[in-house]
């Protein structure tokens, strides 16, 4: 059965991506007429760094994006903290890779043609008349989310956000973001590929509400002189400008008979954080597997309830924590702007309120222990849900792994999902082998016969090769 999936931005090239490597038939298409050559999203962290390698869509990323070693906080011009980002810690082992949200779409769309496909440009979907498996990745204003009837509640965060992309000589550390908050207000310049291209980013001022396009670039600028003491005349060329307004929404469900919803089709939330992306690249990798496995007829549609019963909670946490951050930077209250510029900005010089933030924005954390492939009892970890550190995720590209020496373990495992779906590698401790699945969490532990009977129970139909007696 076909998936059609509707939208290709990252969320959507990467559900392709992932469904075609685990053998579905897909149509990916797209109401715009080509790709996007601007960008919105500027960082993959952690996890969107491993969810890309594991696809065999990562490659040379790393080497292209900008090398961000800290975020400057400067409280009335003077700076307060320095926040070491980009660091090694015990949970995050690879940086994440500061670059534009395009370059990440090309080198999806890379590995797409790579896998034989291409997005249908120009393919705008009006109506849901499909007979296979329809997912909406169609972002924030999502008609496939409308058509299934699925609410999307929640509020607005922020009047208005401003940005411009320009090139500018500007005397600061280009390994930086500088970020200025002054009462409540804030302004932030992040560097970009090439030697002095810059995004500014601001709230909109309530004396400039709803600026038209073309007067975008020059409250900005206004706004640079004020907040930086840099004059505008540095700023030699302004690119692509834009406004937005910040939601935090939630849709009711992500499942509706054969419709799905993932990325900003099923949550959006203030980028403050850079976890938008990251989160729709998480859904798509853990719906893609399970879409995979249904559509090709190796599972029951039941497999994917179990998608929005381990997605919709990452998604609830991101809103919770980016609705925080967004509300603590802007200071709306005196004592809130007291305990900003006094306490919490002062904190982030602090070793391990860094690595706390580090890790928490990494979404290395994520685990599904508590859902309904998971396990919560204690026991050695990593726990059934959790994820697995450390693979060859290059080496997994939609596929399994079985990380054991027992022949009898790899051949359960390849009954139930096909002689090319599994991949083996080295036990890690012990003699039990564990199932490892294609986005990185750990399925289970055991012997043949417990693997065999975990991905009865998930899978929900027999095997397609009986197992030998
Ligand atoms: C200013 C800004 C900065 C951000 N910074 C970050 C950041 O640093 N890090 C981060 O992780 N996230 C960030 N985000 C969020 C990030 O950009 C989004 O979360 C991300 O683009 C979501 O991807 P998506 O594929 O789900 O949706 P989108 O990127 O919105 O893609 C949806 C696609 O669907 C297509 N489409 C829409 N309707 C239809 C239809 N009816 N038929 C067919 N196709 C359709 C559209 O043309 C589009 O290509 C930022 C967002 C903004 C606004």
């Amino acid at each position: 059965m076909t998936v059609l999936v509707v939208g290709a931005g990252p969320t959507g090239l990467a559900l392709a991506c992932g469904l075609l490597e685990g053998g579905a038939r897909v149509r990916i298409v797209d109401a715009a007429p080509g790709p996007a050559g601007t960008s919105r999203a500027l960082g993959l962290q952690p996890r969107g760094v491993e969810v890309l390698d594991r696809l065999g869509a990562l490659g040379d990323l790393p080497e292209r994006g900008v090398e961000v070693r800290s975020v400057l906080v400067h409280v009335d011009r003077r700076e307060i903290a320095r926040l070491r980002v980009g660091g090694v810690t015990k949970l995050v082992t690879r940086p994440g890779v500061m670059m534009s949200q395009a370059e990440v779409e090309g080198q999806l769309r890379a590995r797409l043609a790579e896998l034989g496909a291409a997005v249908e440009w120009g393919h705008e979907v009006t109506a849901l008349d499909h007979d296979g498996w329809i997912a909406g990745c169609d972002g924030a204003h999502s008609r496939v989310r409308k058509l299934a009837g699925i609410p999307f509640p929640g509020v607005p965060l922020i009047e208005r956000f401003l940005l411009a992309d320009v090139r500018a000589d500007l005397p600061l550390d280009r390994t930086a973001v500088s970020t200025w908050v002054d009462g409540d207000r804030m302004f932030a310049l992040f560097p970009l590929p090439g030697a002095d291209r810059w995004r500014i980013l601001a709230p909109e001022p309530p004396s400039a509400a709803e600026a038209e396009a073309s007067d975008r670039a020059a409250v900005l600028l206004g706004l640079l002189t004020e907040h930086t003491g840099f004059p505008a005349g540095l700023v030699t060329e302004v690119g692509w400008t834009s406004a937005f307004r910040i939601h935090r929404r939630l849709a009711g469900t992500y499942r509706a008979g054969r419709v799905l919803l993932a990325g900003d089709a099923a949550h959006v939330h203030s980028p403050f954080g850079g976890q938008g992306m990251n989160t729709g690249l998480g859904d798509a990798e853990n719906l893609a597997w399970k879409l995979a496995l249904v559509a090709t007829g190796r599972a029951d549609d039941r497999l994917l309830d179990t998608y929005e019963a381990e997605r919709r909670p990452i998604a609830t946490e991101v809103l919770g924590s980016t609705s925080a951050m967004t509300r603590l930077m802007l200071g709306r209250t005196t004592a809130g702007r007291l305990v900003r510029d006094h306490v919490l900005v002062p904190l982030m010089n602090r070793g391990f309120v860094q690595r706390r933030i580090a890790e928490a924005s990494s979404q290395l954390r994520v685990s599904y222990r508590r859902g309904p492939l998971g396990s919560a009892h204690p026991g050695r970890r990593p726990r059934a849900g959790d994820r697995v550190a450390g693979l060859p995720w290059s080496q997994m590209r939609g596929r399994w792994a079985v990380l054991t020496a027992d022949d009898a373990a790899v051949a359960a495992a390849r009954r139930h999902l096909g002689p090319d779906a599994v991949l083996v590698l080295p036990p890690i401790g012990g003699s039990a082998a564990s199932l490892v699945r294609p986005d990185g969490h750990l399925a289970c532990r055991g012997d043949a016969a417990r693997i065999d009977r975990w991905l009865t129970a998930t899978l929900g139909v027999p095997p397609k090769v009986p197992a030998v007696a």
